[in-house]
Formats: C-alpha cells, structure tokens, sequence
C-alpha cells in the first residue's frame, strides 16, 4: 500500500471513530454517487498483487450492498441518475454501480449478488477487449514483473532497471515503472510493456481472452433485465494523451461498433483511465459531440446538483479492493474524503 492509500485509510478510520459519517453528511453528501467497479472475484493467494486496487470480493461487494439498502438509498440505473441530476433533489440519495472494461468475473461473481440485492449495473465494454485486440497493459505489467527476477528497459529518458527477485522488490518495481510509464506518451508505454512481456514469455492476447467476456456473453447481457451497456472506446487509450482525430473515432466509433453487435442503444460512457491525465475538458466536448447522455470520469466525489452542468464529466468513486471496510464503505457513501480530498469544492471538471 502507497502512502496515498494510507492517507485515505487513516481517513476512514477516522471518520468511522468520529461518527462523522453521520454528522458530516449535511456538508459533504451529494445527491447521490457513481461508484466505480472493476473486478470481483474471490480473494486470490498471491502476494505479489499490485493491481489488487482493482479487485474486491462477492463478500465485499454483498456486504457494500446491504449497507447501501441498510441507509435507506436507492441503487439506480446510470440512466435514472442522470435524469434525477436534472431535477431539483427532493428524493432520497442514491447509487449506481458501474463496472469498467467488461471481465467475465462480473457475470460470474459480481451479477449473482447484485441480482440479489435488486440492484441495476452498467457495464462499460472495450470493444477491443471483446475482439481480443486491446491490451490490458497493466496487467501485462504485473505478469511480466511476477515471471522476471531482475528488469531491464531503455526508456528515452534514460534506462530503467530493477532487481525483482522477492515479492517486495517486484511490488517496488511495479510502482516505479507503472508511474513512470504514465507520464510517457501511451505508444512508448505500450512499447515498453510489450518488450517485458516478451522478455516474460507473455502472451497478451491469452490474458484478455482470459479476463474479458466475449461477444456472445455481452449479447445475452445487453438484454438482461437491470443490465445497461456503456461504451468504454475501441483500444481503452488514454484519450488525453492523443490527437483529437484519434480520440473521436475512439469516442465515437465504439458506440457505433456496440450498437451494431448488441442491438441496443448505447447512451453512456467512461473514460478509460479517467484522471485528468486521461481525460481532459476536450475529450469531455468530444463524448457531448457523440451525443452521449453522460460520460464518467474516475475523478473522485459526489454528485451534486452542479453536475447537471457537467453530464460529459461526471466524479465517480471507486469500491476500491485495498479498502474493503464497511468503514471505508460509510465513508465513501458520506463524501467526506472527496469534500476534504477537494478541498470543500464539489465540482472538478477542469483541465
Ligand atoms: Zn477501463
């Protein structure tokens, strides 16, 4: 754990001794929250997990969902969260779940416990995924990293090289390379995890033929009752980082390609990544331009009334897997770390 989720640990343990959950609500709770989901599956035993923020459990994810009910919140489609921005907040807070980049495990261990919990979910397909031609670069990252005792990378700012035989060292490696690739250009991350995957052994098509849902479970899913199907791009770029041309066609093409194989309309999407690095005030224009009804960055907080403003550029909160308290849950529903993380300002959609 970095020193940033430390922060926000301590944060939610404070709030939970405090009770300030409950008493700081009225200065920090929106109308409601997006919250941000990619894997769940079940606990897995190795230690060396660098992307663990990106997984919680079914247990988790049950429990995060009685606790909702518990409060009294309604858990609501994308579509009725939209529609209850716009008008003025007279009804009772609300949550909707979202998942990111289309796994298979949120069939098999997520839609069990949501269908449970009568709870409508989004999810966001790649088409790329789906096709088996985009890469889940992080992942690519972590395997190599697990596969390899020692790195060594040219990078144009110079080399990169690292000792990786314990499982201390790898999680060190990750965190280094991993930052130090995100502030790159995407072709020169891309190029370099590639060079390590195939130092490694790894082949990137068979993790994402591994991890994500196929064309013919995403058709079954696009007419599932509760279920709605958001575009997430072609190749899940980092759209901030590419020219404008580029980001369109990403932007827009996905829509049209999800429309055609799934036969519903697709009125929502997510930008992949989703911090300001990823997705900026331009890329919010272009997903309006598209004719999207919303868009979602992972921008953390809570929505507020001036977000019907802002539908191309809404917060969401991640259900993060480094963080699976019912503390962390209460926190996250109350809005205080978004309202201290942004310094008592609600909206937070510049560049
Ligand atoms: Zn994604």
């Amino acid at each position: 754990m970095n020193l940033r989720h430390h922060a926000f640990s301590a944060i939610f343990q404070a709030i939970a001794a405090t009770g300030a959950d409950r008493w700081g609500r009225g200065l920090a709770q929106g109308a409601g929250v997006i919250l941000t989901l990619h894997h769940v599956r079940p606990q897995r035993p190795a230690t060396f997990q660098p992307n663990s923020l990106l997984d919680i459990t079914p247990e988790f994810l049950d429990r995060a969902l009685a606790l909702i009910r518990a409060e009294g919140y309604d858990l609501v489609s994308l579509e009725e969260a939209v529609l209850r921005l716009s008008q003025p907040r007279t009804e009772r807070f609300f949550v909707a779940l979202t998942f990111d980049d289309g796994y298979r495990d949120n069939v098999e261990h997520a839609w069990p416990v949501l269908a449970k919990h009568g709870a409508p979910w989004t999810l966001f397909v790649t088409t790329g995924f789906a096709d088996r031609s985009a890469r889940l670069w992080w992942l690519e990252l972590e395997e190599a990293i697990r596969a390899l005792p020692a790195i060594t990378l040219s990078l144009p700012a110079g080399p990169f090289a690292a000792r990786t035989a314990s499982d201390s060292d790898k999680q060190r490696a990750f965190e280094a390379l991993y930052w130090r690739l995100r502030q790159q250009p995407e072709a020169i991350l891309l190029s370099a995890i590639s060079d390590l995957a195939a130092q490694a052994g790894i082949d990137a098509a068979a993790l994402v033929e591994r991890e994500c849902l196929p064309w013919e479970t995403l058709r079954a899913l696009a007419g599932a009752p509760g279920v709605t199907i958001g575009a997430h791009t072609l190749s899940h770029p980092m759209l901030a980082k590419h020219e404008e041309a580029f980001a369109r066609d990403e932007i827009t093409d996905s829509r049209t390609r999800l429309e055609a194989e799934l036969g519903v309309p697709i009125r929502h999407f997510a930008y992949p990544v989703g911090d300001p690095t990823s997705a900026s005030p331009r890329d919010f224009a272009l997903a309006r331009e598209a004719g999207f009804a919303s868009a979602v960055t992972t921008r953390p907080g809570h929505l507020f009334a001036d977000h019907a403003n802002h539908l191309h550029a809404l917060p969401r909160v991640s259900l993060n897997g480094l963080h699976q308290s019912d503390a962390a849950v209460r926190a996250l529903l109350s809005g205080l770390p978004f309202w201290l993380w942004n310094r008592g300002r609600r909206v937070n959609v510049g560049g």
